[in-house]
């Protein structure tokens, strides 16, 4: 699997760090965060997939899978080919997200201005949660 962004936070500055063994490390230059093509592909493939797939249903394009999961949206494709997945097309809306820690989720639900109107869904993405909310009314 290619690595195209940093799977902590989607950055796409990272750098090489060392050999660790023997696979390229890299470390995110925008959260320092380790990674190496390894830990990204076979070990954690599965998550990936059941993310990715999850993603694709919240109504996400190819294209912001890959930017939020640092995995390449042809792999998204294939996956999507490979469980047929289908959704139904609805131009009306379209999903927002956001990246938020654990605090900053607590802090997110305090607010009802952020929860009226809108349905939420969090999911776990590595050390973080992701916050998917659906405005049923927006203009
Ligand atoms: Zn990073």
């Amino acid at each position: 699997m290619k690595i195209n962004s940093c799977p902590n936070c989607g950055s796409e500055k990272f750098v090489k760090s060392g050999i660790i063994k023997d696979r390229q490390r890299y470390k995110c230059k925008a959260c320092n965060y380790f990674f190496s093509v390894n830990k990204i592909g076979k070990s954690i493939d599965q998550y990936y997939v059941n993310k990715a797939l999850q993603l694709y249903l919240e109504g996400l394009s190819y294209r912001e899978i890959e930017r939020i999961l640092g995995i390449s949206h042809v792999s998204i494709l294939n996956w999507v080919k490979k469980y047929n997945i289908k959704r139904p097309y609805n131009p009306d809306y379209h999903p927002t997200y956001k990246i938020l820690n654990a605090v900053e989720l607590s802090h997110y639900f305090q607010d009802t201005d952020n929860l009226s109107g809108a349905g939420v869904v969090v999911t776990e993405l590595g050390d973080k949660f992701m916050l998917i909310k659906w405005e049923r009314f927006r203009n």
